[in-house]
């Protein structure tokens, strides 16, 4: 199923939230396969809720609606969420066409391996979505746990991180878009799809994420989507109705991965090489002195941390930052871990004097 979606056309996953009952199931299926962009559809049976008591998902109910859709509609794919071997089993039961592992799930190896070995007889696609921590290895590592086992149809999704957002405090979870960038460079074969429902939270924000997302490479995407969001028993800010998700789709630009490069862009390239250059040897000039300075305050007995001269420049260069047009986060966050590394070579610097090694 997700084998030959790198490079192609974009494939666009689809669904509620959750299956809440035949009719909504039924009719919000019906609406997106009419749109006649939708290859896949998406629907939770069992919810991970994070306190006990709510709405949890209508269960095996959920895949037997499904079943019966798939009857009527014997070309509409179906896939669901599995979080443990009981539910692998179900779905294949009733027929499920691909499965989905949630972000709780993913960044759990035991799960991931139980849910590899339940699948390993009879394969069926799976999509993983990125673990709750901005970890591509972990996120690396549940897939290559699945292709041992020998399910080789996958795919990553992206669904961004339960980390504290300095970036994108308007989104419900943090893109940290280098991780799924990262996962492409380590595993290049994987097509990659982005959730922009749980990465935004917001409907309004789901169409500039897509486009984001497209910009950056992704192969597809995976939208909730249901008939009366406003109804919906779970994730009602982030649902469309799958008009909205229609007309969505028509304003998204694609970005063809294998396009010539004008040479208008080699220009600028080379101009941003020439800054990148200047950056490192800037970096390893300013860590050069920070070494000098760990030898005068070890020479007088000082702190290598002192707290009072690093508010002062944070103080002076964050409005300098702004006023050169830099984001006042993305400023403090660079200066943040040049000073941590500038930190980290002092005490280098001092643990090595002190125990007789040789200076650097
Ligand atoms: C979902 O897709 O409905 C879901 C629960 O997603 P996630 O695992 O990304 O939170
Ligand atoms: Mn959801």
């Amino acid at each position: 199923m997700f084998q030959h979606i790198i490079g192609g056309d974009l494939f666009v996953v689809a669904g509620p939230c959750s299956a809440e009952s035949e009719e909504q199931l039924r009719a919000t299926c019906q609406a997106l396969m009419t749109t006649g962009r939708v290859h896949l559809l998406r629907c939770g049976a069992w919810k991970p809720r994070t306190r006990p008591g709510g709405f949890e998902g209508r269960g095996e109910e959920a895949l037997r609606w499904i079943a019966a859709l798939k009857r009527q509609h014997p070309t509409w794919l179906f896939a669901v969420e599995v979080a443990t071997p009981r539910h692998v089993e179900m779905a294949r039961r009733h027929g499920m066409d691909a499965l989905w592992i949630g972000a709780r799930t993913t960044g759990n190896p035991f799960l991931v391996s139980e849910l590899a070995a339940t699948l390993r007889e009879e394969p069926l696609p799976v999509m993983v979505k990125n673990p709750m921590s901005a970890d591509a290895a972990l996120w690396a590592g549940a897939l290559e746990r699945l292709q041992q086992a020998g399910i080789t149809d996958v795919a990553a999704v992206h669904r961004g991180f339960s980390v504290p957002s300095p970036l994108h405090p308007e989104m419900r979870n943090d893109p940290v878009w280098r991780i799924p960038l990262e996962l492409r460079r380590i595993m290049p074969q994987v097509p990659l799809l982005c959730d922009p429902s749980h990465l935004t939270g917001d409907k309004e924000q789901v169409a500039t994420c897509c486009q984001t997302a497209l910009n950056l490479g992704f192969d597809g995407l995976m939208i909730e989507s249901h008939i009366h969001p406003e109804e919906a028993l779970t994730d009602a800010r982030q649902q469309l109705t799958p008009a909205k998700l229609h007309a969505l789709l028509d304003t998204l630009h694609p970005r063809p991965s294998h396009a010539p490069t004008p040479a208008e862009l080699t220009v600028l390239r080379e101009r941003l090489d020439l800054i990148d250059d200047e950056l490192l040897k800037l970096l390893a000039q300013r860590l050069n002195l920070s070494r000098h300075i760990a030898a005068v305050k070890e020479a007088h007995g000082l702190c290598t941390y002192q707290p009072a001269r690093w508010g002062d420049k944070l103080g002076k260069l964050l409005p300098a930052a702004s006023a050169l047009g830099l984001e006042e986060a993305f400023a403090k966050d660079i200066l943040e871990r040049l000073h941590l590394e500038s930190i980290r070579v002092q005490e280098q610097r001092r643990s090595a004097n002190k125990s007789g090694t040789p200076k650097q």
